[in-house]
């Protein structure tokens, strides 16, 4: 099959073919219909994560299940499923405790062989490898859905809806009527604003430096009003707009110290600030700690936007169904999978929100 894959760091992604192996008891096989392009990929691209190649990239896909191995219960070749870079064993310790995002089982299985690529086997990122015609993977790391909507909307929920739309309903956990800041109006960005209009959100704050991102989420997604974090005065204009008080829910979506600060600096007093953007891994927070306990300010750190996966994707299915998500306005840009090195080039783009890799 044909397959992405980092070799190097800080090189462009190589196409080549790798071979597939017969399946495990546990693993099942799923034609990709298509697989998102995430920052996350590029963050591993210039090797933020630690991790070397060789080994299959992408994380956010969907398609059909076309083979399985001996022991699956879980799904059945036929079905149409959402790749999830949990495994939601729904039997660990932390399983049992409904935070199957945080299943204890993943590192079990994130780093299985998906094929042999130059005489070796090699593994694919979070278990997936959802840039490649078929991927292997362990089948707690697919869910089932029953949808007549297209693979491209479906991979975006395993990884940019989920993460953004599930930190706004599950980790957020919004309100109707409650103000709201989105800090960073990427893919995933655009799916927490939408996840706030969905929660009821009486006021959605859309904060990018990126005046393009701000008047589509206003335009499209339910974002409110704009600001401009690069402002002099954009901590000002933001709670001008709330009162003087900051709002009820701010939520990071960047990945940036000053982004997290800016989120927690915009969150009124006893309100929700929640962390969702991935960092490097050395980095420190510093806030005022006096402030932080006379504010009765709440932090929140955001895994996979906290969703259980086996409940939840389903419903974000209906949701994108019922038009509460809108998830094929956040598509702006569609690319075969040789092309993937052209796609993680507009992934800087001030007018791209998620770029697809249909196959
Ligand atoms: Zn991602
Ligand atoms: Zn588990």
């Amino acid at each position: 099959m044909k397959a992405v894959l980092l070799d190097k760091i800080n090189e462009p992604f190589l196409v080549e073919e790798v071979e597939l192996l017969p399946l495990e008891p546990q693993q099942i096989r799923v034609k990709v219909g298509a697989s998102g392009v995430c920052h996350s990929d590029q963050n591993l691209q210039r090797g933020i994560y630690g991790m070397q190649g060789p080994l299959v990239v992408g994380h956010e896909g969907a398609g059909t299940v076309t083979e399985v191995g001996s022991d699956v219960t879980m799904v059945k070749p036929g079905d149409r499923v959402v790749a999830v870079f949990t495994t939601a064993c729904g039997t660990c310790w932390q399983c049992s405790r409904s935070r199957s995002h945080l299943c204890e089982r993943f590192m079990d299985h994130i780093g299985h062989t998906v094929g042999r690529f130059r005489g070796s086997d090699v593994p694919a990122l979070g278990g997936l490898g959802t840039m490649a015609e078929y991927m292997t993977l362990h089948q707690s790391q697919a869910i089932p859905v029953d949808t007549e909507l297209p693979d491209e909307q479906l991979a975006l929920i395993g990884c940019a809806v989920t993460t953004g739309a599930g930190a706004a309903l599950y980790d957020a956990g919004v309100v109707p009527g409650s103000t709201v800041a989105v800090v960073g109006c990427g893919g995933v960005g655009m799916a927490a604003i939408q996840g706030a209009r969905a929660a009821g959100a009486g006021q959605i704050i859309a904060v990018d430096p990126v005046e393009h991102k701000r008047e589509l989420a206003i335009k499209t997604f339910g974002a409110t009003h704009g600001v401009d974090p690069t402002a002099p005065d954009a901590l000002e204009q933001l709670r001008a707009l709330t009162d003087g008080r900051g709002v009820e829910y701010a939520l990071e979506v960047v990945g940036r110290l000053d982004a997290m600060r800016f989120a927690y600096d915009a969150t009124c007093r006893g309100g929700t600030t929640t962390f969702v953007g991935a960092l490097a891994g050395d980095l420190s927070l510093s806030l005022p700690a006096n402030e932080l306990h006379t504010s009765a300010k709440r932090l929140v750190g955001s895994v996979y936007g906290g969703a259980q996966v086996r409940r939840d994707i389903p419903r974000l299915v209906k949701m994108a169904e019922t038009g509460a998500l809108d998830l094929d306005l956040m598509i702006t840009e569609r690319f075969r999978l040789d092309e993937v090195n052209t796609a993680m080039s507009v992934l800087e783009r001030g007018d791209v929100i998620r770029s697809v890799l249909v196959l």
